[in-house]
């Protein structure tokens, strides 16, 4: 891992810088390439502004490690009422959500219930709800949460790690449940042990697992797959395979971040593609941030340059 990455990510974690950066304005500016704002109504206006490029949205309400049960009962009553309000403003919008955010750390039960919440309350909306995936720590409890609400027929999506191991064991469980999947490569600090460590083969693990989520018998089961990559190679690796193996262009779609890689997401529109941007809103941006940070360092740059005010 380069020196960068791994004080990014330490960075991520520090409560200490938590706390002081979200009040430095420069930070808060240098946010804005990645976030349209604090508010819901400016993630949702960002949604509006893709819209006519045939791009639709993820929405999310950025936090993590909530140790309080009402706070996490109040997270889910706001993605309850964020869902109306989405649909409400006529936007093709689904949310992502973190476990942490909804109490997991404070016991399996009240995250459940949180979150089956917010998934009965998706439905009512016509609308699948997504679950993010946190560090290792979490990976199992994340996965029975998804497993015990999808058996109960409830329309979940859940996100997993090209970067882990164990990813390619946990699809011979998530493909017989017809499970609606995001393909990411992992945006955590993980031992060796558990994460593959080398850019190289975390893609092509990642190309592996997303050939494997596209074949006849995951589509046939009901899988569905967004591909939450900006990676040139790869994207241009998928859309040869879904060529070559005539893989519908409905039983997939690319998952990108907002900000990043724009052409990039109206070239796969225009080109036919379902493409989604997640886009993300809250006071609690700064852990989140630091990731994106440390996945680019290149974007370190764009601090450097707000610091100056360019
Ligand atoms: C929709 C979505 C949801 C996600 N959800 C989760 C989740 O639930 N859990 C989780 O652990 N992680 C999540 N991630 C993050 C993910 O794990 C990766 O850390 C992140 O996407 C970086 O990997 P990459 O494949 O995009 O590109 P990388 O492997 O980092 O880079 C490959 C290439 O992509 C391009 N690129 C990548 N980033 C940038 C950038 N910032 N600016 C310009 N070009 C860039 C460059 O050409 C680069 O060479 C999510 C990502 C997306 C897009």
């Amino acid at each position: 891992m380069g020196v960068m990455r791994s004080v990014l990510l330490a960075g991520s974690e520090s409560v200490w810088l938590r706390e002081r950066a979200v009040r430095w304005g420069f930070v808060k500016r240098a946010t804005r390439r990645f976030m349209p704002g604090e508010r819901l109504e400016d993630a949702l206006g960002a949604a509006r502004e893709l819209a006519p490029q045939g791009i639709t949205a993820i929405l999310t309400n950025l936090g993590e490690n909530v140790s309080d049960e009402a706070e996490a009962r109040a997270v889910a009553d706001h993605y309850l009422e964020a869902q109306e309000r989405v649909k409400a403003a006529g936007v093709d919008g689904e949310m992502s959500v973190k476990l942490t955010q909804l109490g997991l750390d404070l016991g399996v039960e009240a995250c459940y219930a949180n979150l089956k919440r917010i998934a009965v309350g998706a439905a009512s909306v016509g609308r699948t709800v997504w679950i993010d995936m946190e560090g290792s720590a979490y990976t199992d409890v994340t996965l029975d949460i998804y497993r015990r609400l999808k058996a109960e027929g409830h329309a979940v999506g859940v996100a997993v790690q090209s970067y882990l191991y164990r990813t390619n064991r946990d699809l011979d469980t998530l493909i017989p449940l017809g499970a609606a999947i995001r393909l990411v490569k992992g945006a955590y600090k993980e031992p060796a042990n558990l994460a593959m460590q080398s850019k190289a083969e975390v893609d092509e693990n990642y190309f592996t697992l997303g050939a494997r989520l596209l074949s006849d018998e995951a589509r046939r089961a009901g899988v569905f797959l967004g591909l939450g990559t900006h990676d040139p190679v790869l994207i241009r690796r998928f859309e040869a395979h879904v060529a070559a193996n005539d893989v519908p262009k409905d039983s997939f779609e690319f998952e990108m971040l907002y900000g990043i890689r724009r052409e990039e997401q109206f070239r796969l529109a225009s080109s036919g593609y379902r493409i989604r941007v997640l886009i993300s809103y809250g006071a609690f941006w700064f852990p989140w941030y630091m990731r994106r940070l440390a996945e680019r360092p290149a974007n370190v740059w764009f601090v450097v340059k707000n610091i100056f005010g360019a």
